[in-house]
């Protein structure tokens, strides 16, 4: 489809979030289950029913402009969301890289969400601004969360590598020292 004006450019943006949100709903069960950290965990179930909402809302601005809200494949989210669960790491930092993850989403969609509330403003749609604007402050919500969460976790898995070096230290230290001379 060619993009003539900013109306057909914000339907654009919309549909990428619409992707976007829609492989969030997949992604986040998994990302709980990965997840070692019980609060972790419980922050993303419940952004999983805040994402029900989110595209429930771009559902009604969809419906209310008479546009189908499919037809756009968001790229970006596609393997950032769920590449990191399937790697090989030490379960010490696992945590660490999953929150790392879950803020690159958040700040797409943070991205996202500003530009079509911008347009929407410009194009006289306050009802649909508003909306956006409400999924918008929970994106940041989540965002701010999650950064609370990583200042214990990045700590935790700070000092989990460092107990793996410490053993490996140990175990390659030669049995007895000299004591340096006086
Ligand atoms: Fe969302």
């Amino acid at each position: 489809m060619k993009i003539n004006s900013l109306q057909d450019l914000y339907v654009e943006q919309l549909r990428d979030l619409y992707d976007a949100e829609s492989q969030l709903i997949k992604a986040l069960p998994k990302m709980a289950e990965a997840a070692n950290s019980d609060d972790l965990r419980q922050g993303f179930e419940d952004h999983l029913d805040q994402t029900r909402g989110h595209v429930q809302r771009l559902e009604t601005i969809f419906a209310k402009l008479s546009e189908k809200p499919r037809g756009e494949k968001c790229k970006g989210m596609v393997k950032e969301g769920t590449e990191v669960l399937d790697e090989d790491m030490d379960e010490n930092v696992k945590d660490a890289a999953i929150i790392a993850t879950a803020q690159r989403v958040e700040h797409y969609e943070i991205a996202g969400y500003g530009t079509v509330r911008t347009f929407a403003n410009l194009l006289g749609d306050r009802e649909a601004a508003a909306l956006l604007e409400q999924t918008l402050e929970e994106e940041e919500e989540t965002d701010q969360q999650l950064t609370e969460l990583a200042e214990d976790i990045n700590i935790e898995a700070e000092q989990g590598s460092e107990e793996t070096e410490v053993e490996e230290r140990v175990q390659s230290r030669p049995s007895s020292r000299k004591k340096p001379a006086a």
